[in-house]
């Protein structure tokens, strides 16, 4: 097949033309720097959205997220349960407080954390007290079930959101789930600040914390004073103008990901491939990214090593690596699945806790990303399903 002329990519950046004059304003009236109205305003607008008391810009999700933990009390040593099945980003905060990850495995239905799993890992480390959680490729979570362990064991939920700004459970926004929740901007996420993050809590003396921590530690004094150790995480008020020229257009980007996942069920129906799940009576997605998972009885062998990957062709059957490369041929960007933390070479020495038998090497193994760009075209998106159907014959 012929492959397309510019890369459909997985998920780039889609610019409207409110960044751009945010971005002049701040140009114009000489805010640049990490203060000013665009950093105002796209805290204000987030705030309003997931009807949070408090929205922080920052640096970047990364950055929300390791303040998220070290205000909840993560210090040298503290063991925190983490979502098994992410982004390395979920748990490298944790590690940057010297805290210890134990990853919780991921569950069929959502593709998150396990609740049965998480019920075990507190009966293995009842002196846990800090969970962060993560809505995988924009999905919600088993919310109620987690929280409910979680209260049992007096536990507090650091939900990292940054996958699933406008993604909602039973009827509340993600980014509001959690004690304390992180949000990203980065270029590929569903809006985009072309990086940037913001932390969202209800608890005013959080916030303020947070605005002081991220811009060096300062104390109220007439010179610079500082009391305790701050970081550079503050978000610019450049990126915060693309970030406020975005808001608005966050439902759009939705509805344009859901047609994307929509395309493909219905384009890829009746080959054995099952889309990334999720719980329709427990609310909607943002259908960031859409994923499938080849199904067990048509998978053809497929061996990975630590960075390398062959796979044995067999008639009838596929895998992700080959759908991948059939993708590759006609210039359309996959991507594997996230490959589980606990099997990380990093992680090696850290806890893992399952109850299934390992969902999170078994979705790695079968799954992969999709090309789920909003801008890819209807008829892009027919010839890259007509390359995954070709993959099964
Ligand atoms: C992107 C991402 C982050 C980090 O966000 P940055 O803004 O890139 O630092 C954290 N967790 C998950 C699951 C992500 O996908």
């Amino acid at each position: 097949m012929k492959p397309f002329e510019s890369k459909v990519y997985l998920s780039s950046p889609t610019m409207h033309t409110e960044e751009r004059q945010y971005v002049r304003e701040a140009f114009d009236t000489n805010w640049m720097s990490t203060v000013g109205e665009n950093i105002n305003e796209a805290e204000r607008l987030v705030a309003e959205r997931l009807n949070r008391k408090y929205a922080v810009a920052l640096s970047s999700g990364t950055a929300a997220l390791h303040l998220a933990v070290r205000l909840a009390g993560v210090t040298q040593g503290t063991k925190v349960f983490c979502s098994d099945l992410t982004f390395v980003a979920t748990v490298n905060p944790v590690v940057y407080q010297g805290g210890i990850p134990i990853m919780i495995d991921a569950e069929p239905s959502t593709w998150n954390m396990d609740p049965a799993a998480l019920e075990k890992a507190f009966e293995l480390y009842p002196e846990v007290k800090h969970v962060v959680l993560v809505n995988l490729f924009g999905t919600p979570c088993k919310y109620d079930e987690i929280r409910a362990i979680c209260d049992k064991h007096g536990a507090v939920i650091i939900e990292d959101a940054a996958e699933s700004f406008g993604a909602v459970y039973k009827g509340v926004g993600t980014g509001k789930l959690g004690d304390v929740s992180a949000i990203s901007f980065n270029g590929n996420k569903i809006i985009t600040g072309t990086s940037g993050g913001m932390l969202l809590t209800d608890d005013e003396a959080t916030a303020k914390e947070v605005r002081k921590l991220s811009t060096q530690s300062r104390e109220n004094a007439p010179w610079y004073q500082h009391t305790e150790m701050g970081y550079n995480y503050r978000m610019s008020n450049i990126v915060a103008g693309v970030v406020r020229g975005q808001l608005p257009h966050l439902d759009e980007h939705i509805a344009q990901k859901k047609a994307v996942y929509e395309r493909y069920k219905k384009g890829l129906a009746g080959i054995p491939v099952t889309m990334n799940p999720f719980e329709e009576e427990n609310g909607t997605p943002n259908y960031w990214l859409s994923c499938i998972t080849v199904n067990k009885e048509a998978m053809c062998e497929q061996y990975r090593g630590d960075t390398d990957v062959t796979y044995v062709k067999e008639k009838g059957k596929s895998c992700p690596t080959e759908i991948l490369d059939a993708m590759l041929s006609i210039n359309a960007e996959g991507r594997p699945l996230w490959k589980p933390m606990h099997m990380q070479p990093i992680f090696a020495e850290n806890g893992y806790v399952s109850v299934s038998g390992d969902t999170g090497a078994d979705l790695f193994e079968r799954g992969l990303c999709l090309p789920s760009d909003n801008k890819m075209t209807e008829e892009q998106q027919n010839r890259i399903i007509e390359v995954i159907r070709s993959c099964f014959e």
